[in-house]
């Protein structure tokens, strides 16, 4: 679900044509509708809302603080994975929300940060990150409020880049020795084992992986009781997915059928931090053609969008729908999509279409947004969307090629309004002119 839809042949956000914007904001741009993002959040609350979870959007998903903010008014918290990240959600978010902090390799620095910041609990991935909490937390004079981050070890269930839960990934405490881990640290002066956390990866399209990580955190909240210590958290992460292509996602409640249960079992608090669900669908890369080009029996759309821009099907072969804003006459107004996530083709042959790739100005073969995609014949000019792009788009985007960074802007209704303005050539160059010599 989501409020892109098409109207007479011109794609809108919400009630804003999207030429509208592309002609105030320019190109490329990333357009958020509110209503979008906020139904994806009410749809996790809902679904969960039996257990009156602890939900903490995943801030790596999409740092913007306007859209931070947004989650934050609407009664998220934040899961952060950097101090950086950490910083975004106490700018943008409410006093008191709660904020989680996951990631390998916590500094004694970002720790000291977390704790004098009023973080609600570490979660931690390995026995010297626990003891260096500890420890700084000693220094400080506290406690801090820890979940073990265990990797389950399931069966692979994603991308291999994106896949958290398989042996010997860096994540998380291995299953085998958490116990261990959890056992050494009883009693100890700066730290309480207040959970269990596990993040299975992303994007994740069934909810089975979920019933197996469950079924094997009761077990261990149930033996780390037995140690003593008091677990009042179930952490589950996020990575529920999201349609890319047409319907192949789950709604929230169904991953809430099988996380529940478990919440009844150990009567754990439950945290969730869901960041991809929230946002992904909720924004398009809008870009503008800036040539065509045929060599070597191949058909190019040089559009002025590239991988610094959304890195996704450079760096996971993921796919984007990308559609016309303006579908021409004869031209179906939306792609023609099998949601089959397995189908490693889901486009079918379509009427006045042909195979084109979809590239960016940047120096690399590897700078494209799409691969072999039917696409109607395009000119100088066009603009083209880019769908799902709300979640690791903007996040993960750099200067490559000394590009500037897009603009951000949020819909809602008929109103739309800048949350990031364009990079300018003066913020390229803004950490190095004064070390000119
Ligand atoms: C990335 C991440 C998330 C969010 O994943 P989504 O797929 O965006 O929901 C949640 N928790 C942790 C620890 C993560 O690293």
């Amino acid at each position: 679900m989501d409020h892109f839809e098409y109207r007479d042949r011109t794609l809108f956000c919400e009630d804003v044509p999207v030429p509208e914007l592309a002609e105030k904001y320019g190109t490329p741009l990333y357009v958020y509708s509110q209503a979008t993002l906020l139904h994806h959040l009410k749809e996790v609350q809902t679904a969960f809302a039996e257990a009156k979870p602890v939900i903490c959007y995943s801030v790596k998903a999409n740092g913007n603080l306007s859209l931070c903010r947004l989650m934050g008014q609407h009664g998220s918290g934040f899961d952060v994975t950097s101090q950086g990240e950490f910083q975004r959600a106490l700018k943008a978010g409410p006093a008191g929300a709660k904020i989680v902090f996951a990631g390998v390799g916590k500094t004694d620095a970002e720790i000291e940060f977390a704790l004098k910041n009023g973080v609600f609990l570490f979660d931690v991935e390995s026995e010297q990150e626990l003891l260096a909490i500890g420890a700084v937390a000693q220094k400080l004079g506290v406690k801090a409020n820890v979940a073990l981050r265990v990797n389950p070890d399931l069966p692979p269930k994603t991308h291999v880049k994106t896949d958290t839960s398989v042996k010997g990934v860096k994540f998380g405490l291995d299953i085998e020795t958490i116990i261990d881990v959890a056992k050494s640290v009883v009693g100890h002066p700066g730290l309480a084992v207040v959970g269990l956390h596990m993040h299975l990866g992303s994007p994740i399209l069934k909810a089975e992986p979920y019933r197996q990580g469950c079924e094997k955190g009761v077990a261990l909240i149930r033996a780390f009781r037995a140690q003593g210590h008091n677990i009042q958290y179930l952490n589950m992460g996020g990575g529920f997915g999201i349609n890319y292509r047409k319907d192949e996602a789950k709604p929230a409640s169904a991953f809430a059928e099988v996380i529940l249960p478990a919440v009844r079992e150990t009567g754990c608090q439950l945290i969730l931090e869901p960041g991809r669900f929230i946002v992904g669908n909720a924004a398009i890369l809008l870009s503008r053609v800036v040539f065509t080009k045929s060599t070597g029996g191949k058909h190019y759309v040089i559009q002025d969008a590239a991988m610094n821009d959304l890195i996704r099907p450079t760096l996971y072969g993921s796919l984007h729908r990308i559609w016309p804003v303006h579908p021409a006459a004869g031209v179906p107004v939306r792609p023609d999509v099998n949601g089959d996530p397995d189908d490693p083709n889901p486009f079918r042959a379509m009427p006045n279409c042909f195979n084109q790739d979809v590239v960016g100005p940047v120096c690399e073969s590897g700078d494209y947004l799409a691969k072999d995609r039917p696409l109607p014949a395009l000119t100088r000019g066009d603009l083209l969307a880019v769908f799902s792009a709300g979640a690791y788009g903007m996040t993960m985007a750099s200067n490559y090629n000394s590009r500037v960074r897009a603009a951000e802007v949020l819909v809602t209704g008929r109103t739309h309004r800048l949350i990031r303005r364009r990079e300018t050539f003066a913020d390229l160059v803004a950490c190095e002119e004064d070390c000119l010599t």
